[in-house]
């Protein structure tokens, strides 16, 4: 581990507003821990700024003791690139405020905010900003990688709703990027992930959405699998466009309204989120219940901010997880043959298979509007993901991801998948996720904000060589 000494971290921490935690400090060993309890890194400082003055500082800190840098938002990619070994980790955390303007229906927040800080803030005015699933991830790093979640049929991706931001770049200048200014930064970050620097606030147009909405989960056991996965998958082309839908499978929650019987329970749902009134859902859920009767269902209507945070308790922090992504343009039979096959062979009652379906609102958007990796066409996000607590549970669950991965790529219209869902990268996957062209844009970008590769942890885009 790299220690500085006191008379080397006293510059930092003269004249930074915000805080400095070393080895030696109480806190640092909270500071330093992740959505992933697998992750156990030990940086050499972390730097929790206060503003865009702090992250300069840091980095020319870094700078000055040749130390690697690693930008933390929610800290909660699968892969922990938010804390680095011996590095320096600039730290988001205390970024959160936001504001809203429901006249020009716009959201402003700090880069460390998280989608429930920033989901509750929009509720307040009746409007959201597309995001992902589970409310305790970071604004941040789910945004610049792309940004899936309920809304995406809508209003597309978080980063299709990105209006401007607030970046801090490796030589720690601060630029404002938009349509207008900095266009290729801005391009680069709707989809670009953490290359091009520290964003420190987002700007997004946010929509009017709830304060209720629909939801409909149903599930079906293992023993019926196939026949529930066609089922399922018909359902899901037949959707009206703009409803949220996703095909997972999980073990049933102990919740009230499981019966007791089915607790843990293995199996496949259908979960529907209308955003559209009570008639459009209930013709679906009408639809569903003649077609083949779930062993249990939530129909109900919900807030907006809890159907937002249903799935948190599916995804607590701390355990140890890893997981593998993949797209397939249908869920053909021989997906759903293979789903069906290796389902069932997972330990951990926590591992979980959630699939995202993308389309309409998602397909709108030209190709190269944004750096997002994904082709605009109709797919399926198919996330693999193992989770637990118990360390044996893990090692078989990621072989387990693995091998399903692995059954699942020859079907795969991009076996990288969404770079948010990957826990290791490698730069033949990373240069596959975005696809040859948007790469070698990203890298000529690279090379202009960031030609040293100072942020180079996730799904690096390396710098064009001249
Ligand atoms: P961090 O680990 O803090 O950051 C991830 C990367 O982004 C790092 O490289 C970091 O340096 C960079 N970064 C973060 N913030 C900033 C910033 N402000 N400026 C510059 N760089 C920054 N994704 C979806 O799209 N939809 C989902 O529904 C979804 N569900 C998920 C559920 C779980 C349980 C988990 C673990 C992940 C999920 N994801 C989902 C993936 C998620 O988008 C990524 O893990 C994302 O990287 C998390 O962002 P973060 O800021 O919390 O993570």
């Amino acid at each position: 581990m790299t220690t500085l000494h006191t008379k080397d971290v006293t510059p930092l921490r003269r004249g930074f507003a915000g805080t400095v935690f070393t080895p030696a400090d109480d806190r640092y060993d909270e500071a330093r821990k992740v959505w992933n309890g697998q992750i156990d890194r030990h940086p050499a400082v972390i730097a929790q700024v206060a503003g865009t003055a702090d992250v300069a500082t840091a980095l020319a800190f870094a700078r000055e003791h040749g130390l690697p840098v690693s930008v933390r938002g929610g800290g909660h990619s699968y892969g922990g690139f938010s804390m680095c070994d011996d590095g320096v980790v600039i730290d988001l955390s205390a970024l959160r405020s936001i504001t809203v303007d429901p006249h020009t229906r716009t959201l402003r927040c700090g880069g460390g905010t998280t989608w429930a800080e920033l989901d509750a803030a929009g509720q307040q005015e009746g409007l959201a900003v597309p995001g992902g699933t589970i409310s305790d991830t970071g604004v941040g790093g789910l945004t610049l990688g792309g940004g899936v979640g309920w809304l995406t049929a809508r209003h597309g991706l978080s980063v299709d709703n990105l209006i401007s931001a607030e970046v801090v770049t490796a030589d720690g200048t601060p630029q404002h990027v938009s349509a207008d200014e900095n266009a290729d930064l801005f391009w680069a970050l709707r989809g670009g992930g953490g290359n091009f620097g520290v964003v420190t606030q987002f700007e997004f147009r946010a929509h009017p959405v709830g304060p209720m909405v629909e939801l409909g989960l149903f599930f079906w056991p293992l023993a019926q699998g196939p026949e529930a996965l066609r089922f399922i998958r018909d359902i899901l082309t037949t959707l009206p466009p703009t409803m949220g839908a996703m095909l997972v499978g999980l073990n049933a929650p102990p919740a009230d309204f499981v019966p007791p019987e089915a607790h843990f329970a293995p199996g496949y749902a259908l979960l529907i989120a209308g955003f559209e009134g009570s008639e459009q859902h209930a013709e679906v859920v009408a639809q569903v219940r003649r077609g083949l009767p779930a062993a249990f269902e939530l129909v109900t209507p919900i807030p907006y901010v809890g159907l937002q945070q249903m799935l948190d308790e599916a995804a607590p922090r701390g355990l140890l997880a890893y997981e593998k992504g993949l797209y397939v343009e249908e869920l053909s039979d021989e997906v759903l043959d293979v789903i069906a096959e290796y389902l069932p062979r997972k330990s951990s009652p926590l591992s979980i298979t959630p699939m995202f379906l993308m389309r309409e609102a998602y397909c709108g958007v030209p190709e190269d509007a944004t750096a997002f990796g994904g082709t605009r066409t109709p797919k399926v996000a198919v996330n693999l993901a193992a989770t637990t607590a118990d360390p044996q549970e893990f090692e078989a669950d990621r072989e387990w991801v693995r091998a399903f991965w692995t059954a699942l790529t020859p079907f795969a219209s991009s076996a990288s998948g969404y770079v948010n869902f990957m826990t290791e990268y490698d730069e033949n996957r990373v240069r596959a996720a975005y696809g040859a062209e948007k790469y070698d844009r990203l890298a000529l970008i690279k090379a202009k904000y960031d030609p040293g590769n100072v942020f180079h942890l996730g799904a690096n885009i390396r710098p064009a060589v001249a």
